[in-house]
């Protein structure tokens, strides 16, 4: 199903109507006036092309947040102005492939692509820029330097040359005044590159900070806010080294929300978003110092415990589980109770694998035989597997 094709031929013109005049309102012309300018040709029928051409996509904006129920904010706009121009072919493919799995696009995903499209701005081409900038700075850095160097050497030299003269008694005088102008060329010589050194700090600083925004969204998951799974696999390696450098226990927990397609077909995407943000928020309570939580992909999350054996990091998980088996939980667009909502979860030892990936699968693996065994549970991975 196409949406964006199907909703320009679709009946619901009210929105793309009342936006039409909306923009005429800008142009300060009646519809019939542009059908006019369109008939009759003269200079000003490329300007006036371009304005139609304009109006066409502004009612094509319309259909397409009218098809798919989507609020009337900036975010929404700029993601169907992208998508209908194919000015941006990641938010394009983004959306041809949620409109393939699901048909229907929602505000909170609009949200997250918006949010992932400015996480994007940071692409490796724009971070392979950044990083050449500060090599640049770098070695500009070491240029100045090193011609502040030599300049000092040179003068030092000088100085010793006049100074030797000096000492052999001859007329002073040209001297003395030889070497008040080396001093005021070094003073000056020193006082640029003291700028140039200052204005090669000051760009390496915002390079710094543009750097470390663009790691921290690269790290984030934009829906839930917690940490994503690239930021996990970060956070296991060094857990590991930590845990093992100091005989510490170290367990992983794989969560999985239950039967999330129905609560999805059920109830609408942005239910279903909603949901997510709060188990993910219930997850997040136990977050602490010892343990973190990530949004691992889709419906799974992660947990890691440090200090925990397997077996008290099952106990922590399984009372989340119940915390969360035992709410009631209401749809706010409609407000209806929804039927309950669960998660399985899989826990394993982390150090008794020699990779920790071992350790993942292994957590997967348990994870799944709670599913088989009837959900909303959570299973310890046998030490063999
Ligand atoms: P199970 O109990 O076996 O885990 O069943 P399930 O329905 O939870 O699992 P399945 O893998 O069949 O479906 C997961 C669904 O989660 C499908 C996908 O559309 C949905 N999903 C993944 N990410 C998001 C998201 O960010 N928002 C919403 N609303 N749905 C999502
Ligand atoms: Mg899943
Ligand atoms: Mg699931």
């Amino acid at each position: 199903m196409n949406g964006a094709q199907s909703s320009s031929a679709s009946p619901q013109h009210g929105l793309t109507d009342r936006l039409a005049r909306w923009a005429r309102g800008f142009s300060g012309k009646s519809e019939e006036d542009s059908v006019e300018e369109e008939l009759r040709p003269r200079s000003g029928t490329a300007s006036n092309r371009e304005i139609n051409r304009r109006r066409q996509l502004y009612g094509d904006i319309g259909d397409f947040l009218f098809a798919h129920d989507l609020d009337l904010t900036p975010i929404n706009f700029s993601v169907a102005l992208d998508y209908l121009t194919g000015a941006n072919i990641g938010v394009e493919k983004a959306i041809r492939a949620v409109m393939m799995e699901r048909g229907k696009i929602t505000n909170g995903w609009i949200e997250s692509i918006a949010a992932e499209q400015r996480a994007d701005e940071v692409t490796p081409e724009s971070l392979a820029t950044m990083l050449d900038k500060v090599e640049e700075n770098l070695t500009q850095f070491t240029g100045l330097m090193h011609e502040s160097r030599n300049s000092a050497k040179d003068y030092g030299a000088a100085l010793q040359e006049q100074a030797k003269d000096l000492g052999e008694g001859r007329d002073n005088e040209p001297v003395l005044a030889r070497l008040v102008g080396l001093t005021r060329s070094m003073v000056e010589k020193t006082r640029q590159v003291e700028t140039q050194l200052r204005d090669n700090q000051r760009q390496t600083q915002a390079l710094k900070s543009s750097l470390e925004n663009a790691r921290r969204a690269a790290e984030h998951d934009h829906l839930t806010g917690l940490p994503n799974r690239r930021a996990f696999e970060g956070v296991l390696r060094e857990e590991v080294a930590l845990a093992q450098q100091n005989g510490e226990m170290l367990s992983v927990a794989f969560c999985d929300i239950d039967h999330f397609k129905h609560v999805n077909d059920t109830h609408g995407h942005d239910t279903g978003d909603r949901v997510l943000k709060f188990v993910a928020g219930l997850l997040a309570k136990a977050s602490n110092d010892h343990c973190h939580v990530a949004r691992h992909g889709g419906e799974e999350f992660v947990m890691l415990f440090r200090g925990k054996s397997a077996a008290e990091a099952c106990e922590a998980v399984d009372s989340v589980r119940e915390d969360l088996a035992t709410r009631s939980l209401v749809n706010r667009t409609n407000g209806e109770r929804m039927e309950r909502v669960s998660f399985s979860a899989g826990v394993a030892n982390v150090l008794i694998y020699e990779d920790p990936r071992a350790a993942l699968k292994a957590a997967d693996r348990a994870l799944y035989l709670a599913k088989e065994h009837g959900r909303n549970r959570v299973y310890l991975a046998a030490e063999t597997d």
